[in-house]
């Protein structure tokens, strides 16, 4: 056995009303805050006025950029660093979702090293699309995240994703200095969301920790995360989709949403992310989650009808997860449990959709395909079959 197991720094507060903490806490970092959320959700919401109000409170100041969008851009980013530099901001503080926070994350990066030298542009930090990229180093500046959704893990990654337009390019990156200082994980922001962002995100961590058990290579540490988060994702996610004001439900699914971050930081996610990337990243309206879900069944086929004894196994383990059986075996039936449970499971969630529904066209397979190899070759280095082109435009084709 050989495995990598590096420990996130981030120190993750949890609990109703700890939003109440973060100007106390974003004081250990700075005292001018670049404020990172979305248009609009914090805001209608009054969670922006009570960050503001925190912040205030210790006597910091801050801007508030309310620029990032679903999907984050590369133009969204270096507008925001370039803002953020003419204010002379110290900290970058996420108010939001995955998009938020990966804004917010790449944010700091290009303010952090813009004034000794880096690049102006978050695209030649990452490495997925140049061979020759700026490294991210301690100059990052501090980042601190409040999330407003379960879904991405993102608080506890040093990753974040970020999307170019011109290419339609949707690739992962990260390193060390981009896990959050801090993040705050207040279920009362958490009720909010909307049963269908509820399902979404919540499909997301799912996402995360089954395409990390089933992943090339040993991850002995990340296994009991990715276990215990699709146990409770099984269990709770329906009764926050149809209940969501059940803080119980809320609160384990932000307890299965940081155990998917930590398991996600040490192991890999799979085609499914790397498939998933290209369709988003041609398709900014269409949701990650949404994409993640229309592509789950065919990938997990092709996956246990090419996959090795260990990796029927590993399906058979989410299948165990989910109550479909009582034993983990190698036995392809077994592993094949795992698609019938999941795909129960997205009809629960309305969730059980194909790509075309989406408003994806059969003419962008192929710029798709191209796209999934280009960008996210390290998520297909990962699966535990290693497809060609072609496999991918039939998984692609079979999706829609
Ligand atoms: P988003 O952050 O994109 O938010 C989706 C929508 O939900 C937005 O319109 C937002 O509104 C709204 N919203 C957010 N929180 C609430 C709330 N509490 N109540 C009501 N509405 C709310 O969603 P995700 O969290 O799913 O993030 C997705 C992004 O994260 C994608 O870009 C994805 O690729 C990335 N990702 C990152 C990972 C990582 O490791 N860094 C891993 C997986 C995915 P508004 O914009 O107005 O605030
Ligand atoms: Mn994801």
């Amino acid at each position: 056995m050989e495995f990598l197991h590096s420990l996130p720094k981030s120190k993750v507060l949890f609990g109703d009303g700890k939003l109440k903490q973060l100007g106390s806490e974003a004081a250990n970092y700075g005292s001018n805050v670049f404020l990172v959320t979305g248009k609009s959700s914090m805001e209608k919401l009054g969670f922006l006025d009570k960050t503001k109000k925190y912040l205030n409170r210790e006597g910091l100041s801050y801007t508030h950029f309310n620029e990032v969008t679903p999907n984050p851009t590369t133009e969204t980013v270096n507008k925001g660093a370039q803002l953020a530099l003419g204010e002379g901001c110290d900290v970058v503080v996420a108010l939001g979702g995955g998009s938020a926070m990966d804004a917010a994350k790449a944010i700091a990066v290009v303010a952090g090293h813009k004034p000794n030298g880096g690049s102006e542009d978050i695209w030649d930090y990452i490495s997925a699309a140049q061979d020759d990229s700026e490294p991210i180093t301690e100059e990052t500046l501090p980042i601190i995240t409040v999330t407003s959704t379960s879904g991405t893990g993102s608080h506890v990654t040093p990753y974040a994703v970020i999307t170019n337009p011109d290419t339609g390019g949707k690739p992962g990156f990260g390193g060390p200095p981009m896990f959050p200082e801090v993040s705050i994980v207040d279920p009362e922001i958490l009720l909010e969301m909307p049963p269908k962002l509820t399902a979404l995100t919540g499909f997301d961590v799912y996402s995360h920790v089954s395409e990390n058990i089933v992943s090339k290579g040993d991850h002995p540490t990340a296994d009991p995360y990715a276990k215990e988060a699709i146990k409770l994702v099984s269990e709770y996610l329906p009764i926050a989709y149809n209940n969501g004001d059940d803080l119980e439900a809320r609160e384990m699914m932000a307890v299965a949403d940081t155990y998917a971050g930590l398991s996600n930081t040490i192991a890999s996610t799979g085609l499914r992310h790397a498939m998933e990337h290209a369709v988003s990243g041609h398709y900014p309206e269409v949701s990650h989650a949404q994409g993640l879900a229309s592509l789950a069944i065919p990938i997990m086929e092709y996956n246990i009808e090419h996959g090795d004894k260990k990796t029927l196994e590993r399906y058979s383990k989410i299948a165990k997860q989910f109550g479909e059986i009582d034993k983990v075996t190698s036995q392809k039936e077994d592993a094949l449990k795992s698609v019938t449970a999941l795909n129960d499971f997205l009809g629960k969630l309305e969730l059980d959709k194909g790509l075309r529904e989406l408003g994806v066209e059969d003419s962008s397979i192929e710029s798709m395909v191209e796209g999934t190899f280009e960008y996210m070759k390290g998520d297909i280095e990962h699966n535990p079959v290693i497809p060609d082109r072609q496999d991918v435009k039939e998984i692609f084709k079979q999706a829609m």
